[in-house]
């Protein structure tokens, strides 16, 4: 394949289309129950209590709306801190706001962009109410030392899985570990709906104040069930719900979750086999987890600074290749700066968002897009 097959440039993502997501949706039109919690619901729930691990899964309209709703639950409300990595999506930070917290940022570890253990413990004081953490690219953070901050100071931790669903680690199945986790579906996700997401209940002492909060704050699932014979508005909640429609789109995901795994595993295995020696005579390096413990949601390389990272992506876009960096630093964002408080150095967090460059990693590539995606960065002189 030459520079001019590739007219029309490689994207960075294509959602994956379910061969059965146009039949499930005809279904839902069909059956006239188009507002949330139906059979889709139902199916999607429990498809993704399975492949989880949680004992509790409730659909959400989005992972930030499932972030708000984690936040809410462990009770965080004016003033109150939770320790977040400045390296993260702005939901993570967002959802804390909304609630009338503060976040706090910390700096990550080494190459693997999750948050370091270190940096958390040294940023609680008195208010601090949870620690969310985030595994980037399904790579588990630190956990066993996450966990044992959590336990001697009896603060409850967030996982933000988005990226990870389903990844099982040395440490436990990913969103199953923290008090709550989420998984959000976006159409950039490895599964989406377009829009969705999820929150994962593993406290079981939160798994009816989940219920209510999600319906409105009312008891409605409780009187769906025959539990009480009329239902009513007991505390404060929102519609976190989604509809039936984007739920029969995430199970007919579901249904192919291990055909676009095995896609993407591919791609991923060929690129870190292609790019790992490329990137080492640079002085960079490839993103490289422990055997297994990711999720192929993303592949990144590490380039040895940030001018040598922006002729990268400039040199891929140019001939066609479509890369990107990804999150800007939460601690230097204006938003951030306007609701956040930094504790500690964010020199690796800068350094890491810096020389951070991801490629096309999509199921629907084909074989002569990666190799054209390979040949392209191999070619790239800083
Ligand atoms: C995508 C993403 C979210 C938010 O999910 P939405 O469904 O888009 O609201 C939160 N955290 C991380 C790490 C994400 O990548």
């Amino acid at each position: 394949m030459s520079a001019s097959d590739a007219m029309t440039p490689i994207l960075f993502s294509v959602p994956f289309r379910a061969p059965a997501a146009p039949g499930n949706l005809a279904a839902v039109i069909a059956s006239d129950h188009v507002h949330g919690d139906g059979p889709f619901t139902k199916s999607a729930s429990a498809k993704l209590v399975e492949l989880t691990g949680s004992p509790s899964v409730l659909l959400t309209t989005s992972g930030t709306a499932a972030l708000e709703m984690a936040v809410r639950l462990l009770g965080i409300g004016e003033g109150d801190e939770v320790i977040v990595p400045s390296f993260t999506f702005s939901s993570g930070a967002a959802s804390i706001v909304a609630a009338g917290g503060v976040p706090v940022f910390v700096d990550i570890e080494g190459d693997s962009g999750n948050v370091d253990p270190a940096q958390v413990e040294a940023a609680i004081t008195p208010k601090t109410k949870a620690i969310s953490v985030m595994h980037y690219g399904g790579v588990p953070a630190d956990m066993d030392a996450i966990m044992a901050i959590s336990r001697k100071h009896n603060i409850p931790v967030i996982e933000d899985n988005a990226h990870g669903l389903a990844v099982k680690s040395r440490f436990g199945a990913l969103g199953t570990i923290g008090s709550v986790a989420i998984q959000s579906f976006h159409d950039t996700k490895n599964v989406h709906c377009g829009e969705g997401g999820a929150v994962l209940i593993n406290d079981a002492t939160l798994t009816e104040p989940a219920e209510i909060m999600r319906e409105k704050g009312t008891n409605r699932s409780k009187f769906l069930r025959g539990q009480v014979d009329k239902y009513t508005w007991v505390d404060w909640g929102s519609s976190y719900l989604p509809s039936e429609l984007n739920a029969a789109v995430l199970d007919a995901q579901l249904d192919a979750f291990e055909g676009i795994q095995e896609r993407r595993f591919q791609i991923w295995n060929t690129y870190a086999a292609e790019l790992s020696q490329w990137a080492m005579d640079l002085g960079g390096s490839v993103m490289n987890p422990a055997e297994g413990e990711h999720a192929a949601h993303v592949f990144f390389v590490l380039m040895p600074n940030q001018e040598v990272r922006d002729a990268l992506l400039e040199h891929l876009r140019a001939h066609g290749v479509i890369g990107t960096f990804h999150y800007v630093p939460l601690h230097s964002s204006p938003a951030g700066q306007k609701y956040g408080r930094t504790v500690g150095s964010m020199e690796k967090t800068d350094s890491f968002a810096g020389r951070l460059a991801r490629l096309p990693l999509w199921p629907g590539m084909t074989v002569e897009q990666v190799a054209y995606v390979i040949e392209t960065v191999k070619a790239f002189r800083p």
